[in-house]
């Protein structure tokens, strides 16, 4: 026991550091996303997530955006827990047959103007679960969707920014 705590106190920690991180582009960006909203909706953007049945690495992704480095609320971006109250529904993961009625409940819940945005590899198309008996497929072939995110799973900053193009897309 001695000789491992004493090898700790001595050698380095085998995890990577991480990598720099741009606090200033991901202010702008999140600036950029509610002050869309606001000219879109005349209010910040309400969002709800659905995990139609994800490996929950996208989930991950997207907890992130409300850790204390994102801290996506200070600029007014909030995740809500109802689809009543939501703007955008941000689906994650194949839909599998378990989840379909679900999230078939949940997009005629959520009032309109609504978008759907598609999560995640799984969420475009079932990625790795695609052909599986369990899912139905990819979101749009259950609800219509009005954006992708692709990556497996993206990266926070590439949900904002996906989240920034649909509503700088949708006004236009
Ligand atoms: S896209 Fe990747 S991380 Fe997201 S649910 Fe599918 S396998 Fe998991």
């Amino acid at each position: 026991m001695r000789k491992i705590i004493f090898k700790s106190l001595v050698q380095a920690p085998l995890t990577e550091k991480p990598p720099a991180a741009d606090a200033a582009a991901l202010a702008e960006l999140a600036q950029r996303l509610d002050q869309a909203a606001r000219q879109r909706l005349g209010r910040s953007l309400s969002i709800r997530q659905v995990d139609a049945g994800s490996c929950n690495g996208c989930e991950l992704e997207i907890h992130a955006l409300n850790n204390a480095f994102y801290d996506l609320e200070r600029f007014g971006l909030r995740f809500v827990a109802s689809p009543r109250h939501a703007d955008v529904l941000l689906v994650t993961g194949p839909v599998t047959a378990n989840m379909r009625e679900a999230l078939e409940r949940t997009y005629r819940a959520t009032p309109g103007p609504k978008w759907v945005v598609a999560v995640g590899d799984c969420a475009f198309d079932g990625g790795v679960f695609a052909g599986s008996y369990a899912c139905v497929g990819g979101v749009s072939a259950v609800v219509p969707v009005d954006l992708h995110i692709r990556g497996c799973p993206p990266s926070p900053t590439a949900l904002l920014g996906g989240l920034l193009a649909l509503l700088e897309h949708s006004a236009e």
